[in-house]
């Protein structure tokens, strides 16, 4: 029986395990993958306070290492569901089915398909949606970045170190990005953009992606444009499905808490980017996970007098 099961070890999760095992609890981190989560897709932080420039693998580097010292568990596993019995909840992965007082859940969120026609086609042939694992393969190229906020922008930039142009497609003819990303790719003579305007179809031979066409939305003109990549970064869906029988999210599947992480059922907690927020963020992961495991503290001292 753990004191505090944390699923999902991005920066969330990894503050929660810091914190919940420094206050002597028993804690399991529980992971599908490698830990870091989305960081590892992140080349540059340059908004981590301390560090006035990291890679993700870096930072995430440097929030696991003193877990282990802490006696943080390490589990892997892939949750399908978590029930609750009780004062006792029951965390239950494809192999195995854990026991925990509190469980808090860090699971985050992933990209979110663009839906156009030739993108599941081309998925790994062209299509991509991870620079920083991917942009190394498109040397010299022409490439499409899809989308107007923070990832698109920063990662059309990115981008620019390998390819030949990179035009940013938007469906706005105005950035969502911060301020200083947009002065940096406006200044950037590599990155251009096709304003009010979304991907129709992503077009392409047998080996991969060849062209896209591109409808404006003013207009209503779809033109063809050769590209030898597109890079998609149209938002994020939440990591949820493991916990959509507790009646826990709201209609998009974003998890709802209370500013203590708390959700409406005992001993459930919710940090990072998995929780309904304005502002999905390292910083704002890390101070959620600090949160949730000084309440899951106070909750288990409470439960057992
Ligand atoms: P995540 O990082 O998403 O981690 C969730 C973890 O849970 C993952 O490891 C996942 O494998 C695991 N998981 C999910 N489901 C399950 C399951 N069912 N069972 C077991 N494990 C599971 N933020 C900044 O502050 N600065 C930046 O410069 C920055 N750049 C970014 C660049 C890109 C391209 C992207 C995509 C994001 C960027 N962000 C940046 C945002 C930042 O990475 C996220 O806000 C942050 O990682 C959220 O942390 P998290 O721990 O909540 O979730
Ligand atoms: P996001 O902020 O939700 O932006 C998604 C972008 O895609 C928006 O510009 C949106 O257009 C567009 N879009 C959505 N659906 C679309 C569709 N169907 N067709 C065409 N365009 C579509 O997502 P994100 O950029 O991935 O960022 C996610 C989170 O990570 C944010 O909180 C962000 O701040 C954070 N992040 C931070 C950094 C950093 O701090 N350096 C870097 C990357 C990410 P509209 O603008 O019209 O809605």
């Amino acid at each position: 029986m753990y004191d505090t099961l944390i699923i999902g070890s991005g920066p969330a999760g990894m503050t929660a395990a810091l914190y919940a095992s420094r206050s002597n609890l028993k804690v399991g981190l529980l992971e599908r993958g490698i830990y870091g989560g989305q960081m590892n897709n992140t080349a540059d932080i340059e908004n981590y306070p301390g560090y006035e420039l990291i890679s993700g693998p870096e930072l995430a580097e440097k929030m696991y290492e003193p877990l282990e010292k802490f006696g943080v568990e390490h589990l892997f596993g892939q949750v399908v569901e978590v029930q609750v019995e009780g004062s006792v909840k029951k965390v239950i992965t494809e192999d195995d089915t854990f026991e925990a007082k509190t469980v808090i859940l860090a699971m985050g969120a992933q990209h979110r398909p663009l839906g156009a026609p030739g993108e599941a086609e081309f998925n790994s042939r062209g299509v991509s949606y991870c620079a920083v694992c991917d942009g190394a393969f498109f040397r010299n190229q022409d490439l499409l970045v899809v989308g107007g906020g923070d990832s698109a922008v920063e990662e059309a930039i990115f981008l620019t170190q390998f390819a030949n142009s990179v035009t940013i497609v938007h469906r706005r003819d105005e950035l969502r990005a911060q301020k200083i990303i947009q002065d940096r790719a406006f200044a950037n003579e590599k990155i251009t953009f096709l304003w009010d305007s979304v991907v129709e179809e992503i077009k392409g031979d047998e080996r991969k992606v060849q062209s896209v066409n591109i409808r404006n939305l003013k207009t209503g003109e779809v033109t063809e444009h050769a590209f030898g990549g597109v890079f998609i970064y149209v938002g994020l869906d939440p990591m949820s499905e493991a916990v959509a029988n507790l009646g826990i999210t709201d209609e998009h599947g974003w998890v709802v808490t209370n500013e203590l992480m708390e959700t409406n059922q005992p001993g459930i907690f919710a940090i990072g980017d998995l929780r309904q927020k304005q502002l999905r963020q390292i910083t704002t992961a890390v101070g959620d996970g600090a949160t949730a495991a000084q309440q899951a503290y106070h909750y288990i001292t409470e439960l057992e007098g």
